[in-house]
């Protein structure tokens, strides 16, 4: 049986936070509980807790969900917050739209008024200075740290703007993650929320990746093509194996918007995405249509998030829920 989401809520806020402020939705120490199925997924924030209480907080608030009707609940605890919260794009293969989508989301949520920056981990094609429109400028350090550039509203990096243009990326793992180390490591202020368009696929730059700067969430891409979800599922794996919850599936090229009238028609049928997410237990985020202009714009380096359309709709539409689910 689906938990009511009214009771749960009032169950979370029932909790006071362990460091004063009300009860953990009120204080920011919880974000709203998402229903998936029978799942009730939760997203504590660690910050200032030490172990002891971070145990008692996970029992207390697992059992409060459980006694207002959630047959299943699952809790992520978020790592201390020292930098930027960290949200992941990925997808289990590539070609699906990730990164495309990863440089939008960053648009969109920069035009909603969040102070956002844009990781670009892709080792296999960095595609973020062509998207975000940097063509060949490159990042200045100043100590230690880089300082990223800034796009349409949005502080970008990308493993393209510290490698030599041009040169295949054929780097062994280590070398990878120690250039994504100084990616996500750079002087993003005021930024307070990355967006990491991350590597294709399940490897060990992954893993690495996700041990090192464990992401508040992950977003997964994929096309409504049962291969690519097959693909999709891997991924989704990958971060529940390292605790990482997943804030959505989005369903790309979904749909086609007519060049001539803007409409969207589903030549291929719909809803696939949607029966995938409840298949997988995770929640639907969006999905964005299959638009020339998409495609277009991006390779001018001006992302559609900036504008008006089907696409900037979609990716704004996406954005939303996203800072729903992150309680931003
Ligand atoms: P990935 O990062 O998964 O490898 P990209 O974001 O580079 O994929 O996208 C692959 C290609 O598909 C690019 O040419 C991009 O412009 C195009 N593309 C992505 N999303 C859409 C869309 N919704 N409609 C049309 N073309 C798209």
């Amino acid at each position: 049986m689906t938990p009511d989401l009214d009771s749960l809520v009032a169950a979370l806020d029932g909790i006071a936070d362990p460091l004063g402020g009300g009860g953990l939705l009120t204080s920011g120490r919880a974000t709203p509980p998402r229903i998936s199925g029978e799942t009730v997924t939760v997203v504590l924030d660690a910050t200032g807790l030490d172990e002891a209480q971070r145990k008692t907080l996970d029992q207390t608030v697992t059992s409060a969900l459980e006694a207002a009707g959630a047959t299943k609940v699952r809790l992520a605890m978020t790592a201390e917050r020292s930098g930027p919260i960290i949200v992941a794009v990925a997808s289990g293969k590539g070609g699906v739209g990730k990164s495309t989508l990863a440089a939008n989301l960053a648009v969109a949520l920069a035009r909603s008024g969040a102070q956002v920056g844009l990781v670009d981990a892709d080792i296999h094609g960095p595609s973020v200075p062509l998207l975000m429109g940097t063509g060949s400028a490159r990042p200045t350090a100043v100590g230690e740290k880089l300082q990223p550039l800034t796009a349409h509203g949005v502080k970008v990096l990308s493993l393209g703007m510290i490698v030599e243009p041009g040169k295949a990326i054929a780097w062994r793992g280590p070398m990878a993650g120690r250039a994504l180390e100084q990616l996500i490591e750079a002087n993003w202020a005021p930024a307070n929320l990355l967006i990491v368009d991350m590597p294709p696929g399940t490897g060990d730059v992954q893993l690495s990746l996700l041990q090192r700067h464990k992401p508040a969430g992950a977003v997964i891409v994929s096309t409504p093509q049962d291969l690519a979800l097959i693909d999709a599922r891997r991924a989704i794996d990958l971060f529940r194996s390292m605790h990482v919850p997943i804030l959505g599936l989005v369903e790309n090229m979904a749909g086609y918007a007519c060049p001539h009238c803007g409409e969207v028609s589903d030549p291929f049928g719909s809803g696939g995405a949607e029966a995938a997410a409840i298949a997988l237990d995770v929640p639907f985020l969006g999905r964005v249509p299959l638009d020339p202009q998409i495609r277009a714009a991006s390779d001018e380096g001006t992302p559609p998030a900036t504008g008006d359309g089907a696409g900037a709709e979609a990716y704004r539409a996406i954005a939303e829920r996203l800072r729903v689910a992150l309680n931003l």
